[in-house]
């Protein structure tokens, strides 16, 4: 297993190759805008320790203790949910997958006043959310091709690193490990299967995902470290 610092350390370049390939993208999305912000959010265990940490810091871990931080009585102690790479996985084997129906689309209780309040470590499914068109009414975010694609690449290299770790909604995975007690909390992190990148995002795609493997971490190219994490 990879140790946790170079663990971050992966996480933070996989953050900086999508935000500047995300970047020339016309998104709408300003601060104050706060649609995508729900109790649905995923992550990895891997994300969760860097809010952790951060909480640690600014003496704010009792915020956990808030009710609304209470994991979803709805999803409590289910299993066999699909993670990222599961449902890929699922996917790839030609398998019919049921989308989940139970997400909490209640307000993330990281939102204070229309921000996000742990916004430098927020998690990877919150950095991905982005639309072309305004989607408070709607509620759906337009997304332009081969966007979506890219960043689910980018979700299932962060739970194939997050080794031994587990994933689930932000709520429930804090609270497993604020407790320690990760049973219930999340489904184990499983490796990258393939992914799902059809013909025609492909060139759209690979200038993320090239761009991203060739980074140097620690002396070694990101996709060495992929090696590293499940050889
Ligand atoms: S962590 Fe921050 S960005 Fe993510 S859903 Fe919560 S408030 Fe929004």
């Amino acid at each position: 297993m990879i140790p946790r610092p170079i663990q971050h350390l992966l996480l933070a370049a996989l953050h900086d190759a999508f935000a500047q390939w995300a970047h020339p993208f016309a998104f709408v999305c300003r601060k104050g805008c706060a649609t995508c912000c729900t109790r649905s959010v995923t992550m990895t265990s891997l994300e969760g320790d860097g809010i952790m940490t951060f909480l640690a810091e600014g003496d704010r871990l009792s915020e956990l203790a808030a009710p609304a931080f209470q994991p979803t009585a709805s999803r409590m102690g289910r299993t066999g949910q699909y993670t990222t790479n599961t449902f890929v996985a699922a996917h790839l084997r030609g398998e019919s997958v049921e989308e989940a129906d139970n997400w909490d689309l209640r307000p993330c209780p990281f939102l204070k006043e229309k921000s996000c309040s742990i916004y430098p470590v927020r998690p990877f499914g919150c950095r991905l959310f982005a639309s072309l068109d305004p989607c408070a009414a709607s509620g759906v975010a337009e997304m332009p091709p081969g966007y979506l694609a890219g960043a689910t690449a980018l979700l299932q290299y962060i739970e194939h690193l997050d080794n031994n770790g587990f994933w689930g909604t932000m709520v429930d995975v804090l609270a497993g490990l604020h407790s320690g007690q990760a049973d219930g909390c999340g489904e184990p992190n499983a490796p990258i299967p393939g992914f799902l990148i059809a013909p025609d995002e492909r060139t759209i795609v690979e200038p993320l995902l090239e761009g991203l493997l060739a980074m140097e971490v620690e002396g070694r190219p990101f996709a060495q470290w992929l090696q590293v994490s499940r050889p």
